[in-house]
């Protein structure tokens, strides 16, 4: 059986509270639903002795208002958010991404902010110790190389977050509060392309809420993943694209691709389908451009050649949905 190693839960009751107990505890970690945080800890991923609960600040950051846009907490939890009927006709990349993360149980204990902080993942990291220790560890964690790229020299786990492409592709921002100040990131400066630390949080900061701009209503939008059991994995592949056209015409593109390497990235390049019809001569169009620029890696259990190969198939899937 895996045991959790000894740890001092700290309690704060507001944000400030929150961040003053990670500034005087270094190497303190946030506990939010905890779905991923805990069984990491068990697998002894992370040294730390100290965890910050966020359950006291439920009041404080479980919220989902219309205000310039949407603002959404970071402790909405992401079964709150996949039936939030705000959501589901402002943002239904969102909302669908929501609903296929993880199970019904992980989805109501999961929060959005511990979504997007979530920690890479790779088939040679989310291991026991022992697993890990036979192998001579890794880059990640008490080892010099890594498994997945012969002679790499930064970790290239996949980040597996599921409400990050989508929120990618409507260009959403993150909140961020520290004990200097806050802060607000658009979502596509916050992620870094490094396994061992994927985003641009400092160690006494707190993701507290998440920023979706109200140009991101008017899009045609949608969300779309492969993975192994559609009850609960981890993705595979996600994608989510926002699109908006005139009549019958592309007038603006945003493609995110997810669970490849260390950061889910936004498709480059693609400004020149602008103009184009929208149809499915431009879907296939923008499947070949992703796959163009995506390679998959063994970082994860699943075949990098198939996912290759289906990325362009829903891509264009994923782009006929949302037109229709
Ligand atoms: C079997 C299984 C299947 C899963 N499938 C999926 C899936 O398909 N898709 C998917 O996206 N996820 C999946 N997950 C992962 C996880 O359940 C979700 O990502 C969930 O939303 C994480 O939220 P949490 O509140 O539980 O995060 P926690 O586990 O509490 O935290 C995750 C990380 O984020 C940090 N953190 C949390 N909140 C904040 C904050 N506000 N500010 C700064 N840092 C913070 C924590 O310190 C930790 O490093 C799965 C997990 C399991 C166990
Ligand atoms: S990508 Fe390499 S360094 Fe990162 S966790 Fe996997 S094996 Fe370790």
């Amino acid at each position: 059986m895996m045991t959790l190693p000894p740890l001092e839960v700290l309690r704060p009751g507001s944000v400030a509270e929150a961040v003053e107990a990670l500034r005087a505890h270094p190497g303190a970690r946030v506990l939010a639903g905890g779905t991923d945080l805990v069984p990491n800890l068990k697998y002894g991923m992370y040294d730390t002795r100290h965890l910050v609960a966020l359950r006291g600040l439920s009041k404080e950051l479980r919220y989902v208002r219309e205000e310039g846009g949407l603002r959404l907490g970071a402790l909405c939890t992401i079964d709150q958010l996949a039936e939030n009927d705000l959501l589901k006709a402002r943002t239904p990349a969102l909302a669908e991404a929501c609903g296929q993360i993880a199970g019904p149980q992980l989805r109501r204990m999961g929060t959005l902010g511990g979504n997007l902080c979530l920690d890479t993942r790779c088939v040679y990291i989310n291991q026991s110790y022992f697993w890990r220790s036979a192998l001579g560890f890794c880059l990640k964690k008490d080892g010099t190389l890594c498994h997945v790229v012969a002679g790499g020299k930064r970790c290239v786990a996949a980040a597996s977050n599921d409400t990050a492409p989508a929120l990618l592709a409507l260009d959403a921002g993150v909140r961020l509060v520290s004990p200097r100040g806050e802060r607000v990131v658009p979502l596509r400066e916050f992620y870094l392309p490094d396994g061992l630390h994927n985003t641009v949080l400092q160690p006494d900061e707190l993701l507290v809420e998440v920023r979706i701009p109200p140009a991101a209503f008017g899009k045609k939008q949608a969300f779309m993943k492969l993975r192994t059991r559609a009850a609960i994995d981890f993705p595979a592949l996600n994608l989510a694209v926002a699109l908006e056209t005139e009549g019958a015409v592309v007038k603006s593109i945003s493609l995110a691709v997810g669970a490849l390497a260390a950061r889910p990235v936004l498709i480059k390049g693609i400004d020149d389908l602008v103009g184009r019809p929208a149809d499915a001569r431009f879907a296939e169009e923008l499947g070949r451009r992703a796959q163009k620029q995506c390679r998959p890696l063994t970082n994860i259990s699943v075949d990098p050649d198939w996912r290759r190969d289906l990325l362009p198939v829903l891509v264009r899937r994923l782009v006929l949905r949302a037109l229709a």
